[in-house]
């Protein structure tokens, strides 16, 4: 056999992705490869994959012991023998699964970092024939990155001490140069094959939004998209189990997940999640890593994450699959203030050294400021986000919602001059709040008490609504006439530039055009129903009852839905029908052994559509 007949036989795919082939000759060849894919590109057929050609077993370094289970899931679907090794197994079980392993019984085993150097597994894997080691999730030995593992720099010990080195793998999808660097060198890797595929998701559509209430934007998409599975990530515990609380009262099956939860509520909750027994997940940032649901059709963010690091990753959980998939963020200014918060509690948790905790700060508060740029920007979304990680690209994707709304200039002469006065006569000590209350006149209990409501600016742009008062000071931090500080409670200050207001006239500025957002996201649906549809014509009554039958099978098997097909599969078979086993064979995700064990089943349900 080779790479294209496995790739057939077990996954049931005919092509290979980009950057899968180069690393998996590399791999076959016995030469170390290193790739670096975005989240969904395919990076575990490019070790599992040689790991079915080459002789002897293949060990995957995996950090997450969800992941693991997922993944060893696929593989047994597929008719490929795998086990894993982690602290989720009991004694008795593990040393029946190291009996099998010595016995030669799998092809492939994932093994958590803590373990490689423990007696028991090295003692089987200086006796086993290991042919390859691969490390999953490579970013975590780097000390620079967020999710820096101790045990992962142990990787490289326990393959020094292998009786034969093995070939190398590496896989990460964070993309930083400093991160390179160290995971080549911490893993010792060896001349490898290094491939960077492109960061660009092109099935996620993104969007930003600023609703009057989150809420009620959150229930409209939701019942837009009723049989639909999907993430809403909120910044705290508490908003977590306020939404998630509201949706069911508004009957919609949702579930909930944080560390504040019991380890068993949590369990329970992600395998509701995984099942699609509760199709809708709201969580903090403490769920996903290691979430591998295929069929992840929206990701909503209900507050503004802490950094474009952690909004790509989140979103990025959605549409795995390949199929189409939103990514919306609910924007607040408030958004902007509960981070800033978090930052500090953040870094005073942690043990650093004083020296460095202001260089933490200084460096989160930094990549903050990007995020709420990114919430404010009129320019392409995707853009923002690829320039972010270093790709350069044009300006227009025409797959978000900034490409996807009109912008009109509008003068802000008027504007720019009465914000810029009120930061100077209240004496640069107040925050954005107080100055865009006092511009539009706010009657607050605040604003009596610290005098602005006698300052002579107030009211001054009564007729302003709130959002644009503050949209025109945004604009006025970015381009550098204002300056909003990085403190935990951040004050508008004047700059060098500010002056330029009054003589520079007219100060123009890119505003969405009026009542265009509605507008705007009926226009997305319109393109992206068009996308979807394109290339063949999916039977949305049959999808709906392949899923059916999906799920029926799925619960009798006790595996999560997307194990047994995944959406894309079923879209597949909903277009080109099939009649034959044959025919079945040439669905998208359909090997030998699925369409072996579920063949005749889906090909009867699609017959009694006929
Ligand atoms: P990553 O680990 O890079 O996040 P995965 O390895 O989980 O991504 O792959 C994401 C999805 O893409 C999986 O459902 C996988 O089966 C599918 N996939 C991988 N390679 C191919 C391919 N060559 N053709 C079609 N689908 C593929
Ligand atoms: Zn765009």
């Amino acid at each position: 056999m080779d790479k294209y007949q496995v790739l057939q036989k077990y996954f049931g795919y005919d092509a290979f992705r980009e950057g899968q082939k180069e690393l998996i000759d590399s791999l076959l060849a016995g030469k170390d490869a290193f790739g670096v894919m975005p989240t969904g590109a395919g990076k575990s057929l490019c070790y599992q994959i040689p790991a079915l050609l080459m002789e002897g077993i293949t060990l995957v370094v995996s950090p997450l012991i969800s992941l693991m289970k997922d993944q060893v899931g696929t593989l047994n679907q597929a008719g490929v023998h795998a086990a894993f090794f982690n602290s989720s197994l009991s004694a008795g079980q593990y040393y029946k699964a190291l009996e099998l392993a010595r016995e030669g019984r799998y092809r492939i085993i994932y093994v958590a970092p803590e373990r490689l150097l423990l007696e028991g597994f090295l003692n089987f894997a200086m006796q086993a024939n290991i042919s390859m080691v691969t490390v999953d999730e490579a970013h975590c030995v780097s000390q620079w990155g967020q999710d820096f593992r101790p045990s992962y720099l142990k990787i490289a010990e326990f393959i020094r001490m292998l009786p034969k080195r093995p070939v190398v793998g590496a896989f990460t999808a964070t993309a930083t140069s400093e991160v390179k660097e160290d995971i080549l060198a911490a893993l010792d890797l060896q001349n490898p094959t290094m491939v960077t595929t492109g960061f660009d998701r092109k099935n996620l559509f993104y969007a930003v939004r600023m609703p009057k209430d989150k809420f009620t934007e959150t229930l409209m998409y939701l019942e837009e998209h009723p049989t639909e599975s999907g993430i809403i990530y909120c910044l705290a515990r508490k908003t977590v189990e306020e939404v998630c609380d509201k949706l069911l009262r508004h009957g919609i099956r949702a579930t909930r997940y944080h560390a504040g939860l019991s380890d068993t509520e949590r369990r329970q909750n992600q395998d509701d999640f995984l099942y699609d027994v509760c199709p809708v997940m709201v969580a903090t940032n403490a769920f996903g890593m290691g979430i591998d649901k295929s069929n992840v059709r929206f990701v909503i963010h209900y507050n503004m994450p802490k950094n474009i690091e952690s909004y790509y990753q989140e979103a990025g959980r959605a549409g795995r699959d390949g199929e189409e998939a939103n990514c919306i963020l609910l924007y607040a200014p408030q958004d902007v203030v509960l981070n800033q918060f978090l930052i500090g509690k953040e870094v005073e948790r942690e043990v650093f050294e004083q020296e460095d905790r202001e260089l933490i700060k200084a460096r989160d508060r930094e990549r903050l400021r990007q995020m709420a740029f990114y919430c404010t920007t009129n320019g392409c979304l995707r853009d923002f986000i690829l320039r972010y990680f270093g790709e350069y690209t044009v300006h227009y994707c025409g797959k978000c919602s900034n490409c996807l709304t009109e912008f009109v200039d509008i003068d802000i002469t008027e504007m720019a001059q009465a914000l810029v006065a009120c930061v100077k006569s209240c004496g640069q000590r107040f925050g954005m709040t107080v100055i865009a209350d006092t511009l539009h006149g706010s009657q607050s209990a605040k604003l009596k008490q610290n005098g602005m409501s006698a300052n002579s600016c107030f009211g001054r742009l009564s007729e302003v609504p709130m959002y644009r008062i503050r949209q025109v000071m945004q604009f006025l931090n970015q381009n550098g006439y204002l300056l909003v500080t990085d403190d935990q409670y951040p004050v508008v200050k004047l700059t060098g530039k500010s002056a330029e207001i009054f003589t520079k006239a007219p100060i123009m500025m890119k505003a969405a055009k009026e009542l265009n957002k509605q507008s705007a996201s009926v226009k997305a649906k319109k393109e992206k129903k068009s996308a979807s549809t394109a290339p063949a014509d999916t039977d949305y009554g049959l999808f709906e009852e392949l899923r059916k039958l999906r799920l029926q099978i799925a619960r009798q098997e006790r595996i999560p839905p997307y194990i047994v097909f995944s959406d894309k599969s079923l879209k597949d078979m909903s277009a080109k029908k099939p009649t034959t086993r044959e025919e079945f064979l040439k669905v998208n995700g359909v090997g030998e052994n699925k369409c072996k064990k579920y063949g005749e089943q889906f090909l009867e349900a699609i017959k009694n559509t006929l």
